[in-house]
């Protein structure tokens, strides 16, 4: 079926990929006809490195795992969904009798077979088969574009899962990439009073004080988030700090705005060892979580968005046909000033 395929690093084109004999129907599988693809930074990282960390593209690989669309063919032992039902999907599979798995932290199962994570290939093509168990129907009034949203918004969802935030805490989010935007607004929908969101594109901030009144933005161009933090807080610090940058250089800063016993979520990845201030942590008892991707949330995300206690909505900056995919990656690539969330609409 035609596919966008990543070649090699750099080279990105629409073609036919037969991938049909790879996937046959389980009895617990669906078949779904894919809707609304959204352009991660994953993808475009193994685009333009052709790698992440240990994960390398070694053979033609099709990207995409942010992803709805519409059932047409279930397994003979599916129980739960039906065909033309509209839903959304978890690209994550772990094996269901790792270690892990049973454990209930089925996301860091060593074994998890993940779209568009090499060898894994991801879905933006006309239609995959995937487990009933990590796809998810979808209520009427949760269009495509914003159920292909509930993908990255489950990494938000995550870190404000392990944060534990309490109702009226004050949080920062550090980076207001998609990541960060969602953590926002998971953090609000988890009950923060107000959520800092620091960044260095001010089209970026823009839309992240769009989201909510209760988003305060730093542009850390001009002012360092941690003073500013300190003296909206009188001195304290907030609850929460989320790092969401990735980069080095913000993360050894994670401890400076933090109260004392607070907590600090690392979520972006660090593809080097890094260090953070130790003693700045000790001082204030500080816990911190790691997160990766998500677990059990992807249910949450979707009555979150049916309910309207969060819009992604205003994250979603352009839409491309499946046809002008190619493009829209080196759009993506070139990373353009005020765009969060890009997506691709397959014909129908
Ligand atoms: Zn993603």
């Amino acid at each position: 079926m035609e596919s966008l395929v990543l070649e090699r690093q750099h080279e990105l084109s629409l073609r036919d990929f037969p991938i049909e004999g790879e996937e046959t129907l389980g009895p617990r599988d669906v078949r779904i006809k894919l809707h609304t693809v959204g352009i991660c930074g994953s993808d475009v990282h193994y685009y333009t490195h052709g790698r992440i960390g240990p994960f390398v593209v070694n053979a033609p690989m099709i990207l995409g795992h942010e992803a709805s669309g519409t059932v047409t063919e279930i397994g003979a032992e599916v129980t739960t969904l039906a065909v033309g039902d509209r839903v959304c999907m978890e690209p994550g599979v772990p094996d269901p009798n790792s270690r892990a798995t049973r454990m209930g932290m089925y996301n860091v199962d060593p074994a998890v077979r993940f779209w568009a994570t090499p060898p894994v290939h991801g879905i933006l093509r006309p239609s995959c088969v995937h487990p009933e168990a990590f796809t998810f129907r979808l209520p009427d009034n949760v269009s495509f574009a914003e159920a292909a949203m509930v993908e990255p918004l489950a990494v938000g969802v995550h870190a404000a899962t392990k944060a534990r935030i309490r109702p009226g805490d004050r949080a920062l989010v550090l980076g207001a990439g998609p990541i960060g935007l969602v953590t926002a607004l998971s953090a609000l929908a988890g009950g923060c009073a107000e959520v800092f969101v620091a960044d260095l594109d001010a089209a970026k901030l823009e839309i992240a004080a769009g989201l909510s009144p209760a988003i305060r933005t730093i542009d850390v161009s001009r002012d360092d988030p941690a003073g500013t933090v300190l003296k909206a807080t009188d001195g304290w610090g907030c609850e929460v700090v989320f790092e969401a940058t990735g980069s080095a250089k913000a993360a050894a800063g994670v401890f400076a705005p933090l109260c004392p016993g607070g907590v600090v979520v690392m979520i972006g990845g660090q593809p080097e060892p890094i260090s953070y201030d130790a003693g700045a942590a000790m001082v204030r008892e500080a816990r911190v979580e790691n997160i990766f991707r998500y677990a059990h949330v992807f249910p949450r995300c979707v009555a979150m968005l049916a309910s309207g206690a969060i819009d992604v909505k205003p994250l979603i900056t352009r839409t491309f046909d499946f046809s002008e995919s190619v493009r829209a990656f080196e759009v993506a690539a070139s990373a353009p000033k005020g765009d969060v969330k890009m997506q691709i609409e397959l014909p129908q």
